[in-house]
């Protein structure tokens, strides 16, 4: 076990929105110095109430830090704090390791770790699996992209945040096993709703469905994790008028990246370009903030067009 001092580190956290504030927070609680920075100022204050310090800018933030962590919504967000005007390369100390933990293209993340290398700077691409609930508690799953050297420097401080850690390969790796990861996860939720919705109307109650198929060979995450039909799983969004939870929007957004990248190295994905269209107009009959899960009213014809 490595001794207190060699696991405190100087950290400079960007991204304090729905996840990344969690994150922060359990970075301070495991013992490191953090500087936080985020566009709303009032995202600043909550973290600086768990005791990170409040940064003025990325500049003020990252000055002294041996890490940055950014959670940010997309690439060109990454992008521009990391590379833009003011950003972070032109602030941190060279060899400053970058831990990227936002979902955005693989392509982004790719050209991310160039252009840290071309800084003196030290690159991973780490996006997660998990929610808010996962991110506040410290359960993360991080898909780590970069060098072998990279992953070491950067696995202690993923610890801090989550509990399984995973070195996918290079960079932009972690990117693609986390979109596909959430492709499948897609494609298998609209799956777990046909097939509930179809049992329900040959004269099977979601019960006595989930009793066999959850045993059977139909079994899946979206099923015994986070069943889309209320009652077999009383921890799912489906209980709560499929209240996120991880929303369409999001699920959306992964899809698409997906899209793109499976266009880029020419991956068939028919079942991935349907369930981004599904998703699609479920975003397009204003259900954005519905959890992904809530397919299951668009599968029974309970959404209205807007
Ligand atoms: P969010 O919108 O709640 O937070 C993003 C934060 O970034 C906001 O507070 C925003 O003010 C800040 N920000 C934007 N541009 C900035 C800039 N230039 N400088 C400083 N701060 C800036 O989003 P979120 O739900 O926390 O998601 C963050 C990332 O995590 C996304 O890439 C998302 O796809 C991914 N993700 C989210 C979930 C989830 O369940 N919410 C799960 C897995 C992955």
């Amino acid at each position: 076990m490595q001794s207190r001092e060699i696991r405190m580190t100087k950290i400079a956290f960007i991204g304090l929105g729905n996840m990344g504030g969690g994150m922060c927070a359990n970075l301070v609680k495991a013992g490191h110095t953090v500087a936080a920075f985020d566009l709303n100022a009032e995202a600043v204050n909550a973290v600086a109430a768990k005791g990170a310090r409040a940064a003025a800018s990325v500049a003020d933030a990252v000055k002294d830090a041996d890490v940055v962590v950014s959670m940010l919504p997309a690439g060109k967000h990454v992008l521009g704090v990391y590379f833009g005007p003011d950003g972070v390369s032109s602030h941190a100390k060279r060899g400053t390791l970058l831990i990227d933990c936002s979902t955005i293209a693989v392509t982004d993340a790719r050209e991310a770790h160039v252009q840290a290398d071309l800084s003196g700077l030290i690159m991973v691409d780490a996006p997660v699996s998990g929610g808010v609930a996962a991110a506040d508690a410290g359960t993360l799953t991080f898909m780590v992209g970069g060098t072998a050297k990279a992953f070491g420097k950067a696995e202690q401080v993923l610890k801090d945040m989550g509990k399984n850690i995973f070195h996918a390969g290079g960079s932009g790796n972690g990117q693609a096993a986390k979109i596909a990861n959430n492709m499948l996860l897609g494609i298998s939720m609209i799956g777990t709703c046909e097939a509930f919705n179809l049992a329900e109307k040959l004269g099977l109650d979601a019960e006595t469905f989930y009793k066999i198929s959850s045993v059977s060979s139909g079994q899946c995450w979206s099923m015994t994790s986070y069943c889309p039909a209320p009652g077999p799983v009383p921890t799912s969004p489906a209980n709560r008028d499929y209240k996120p939870g991880f929303a369409v929007a999001m699920m959306l957004k992964d899809l698409r990246l997906a899209a793109d990248a499976a266009r880029a190295v020419r991956a068939e994905i028919r079942l991935g370009e349907h369930a981004e269209s599904i998703y699609q107009s479920l975003s397009d009959k204003g259900q954005d903030g519905l959890d992904f899960s809530g397919v299951m009213k668009d599968v029974k014809g309970e959404i209205p067009r807007p």
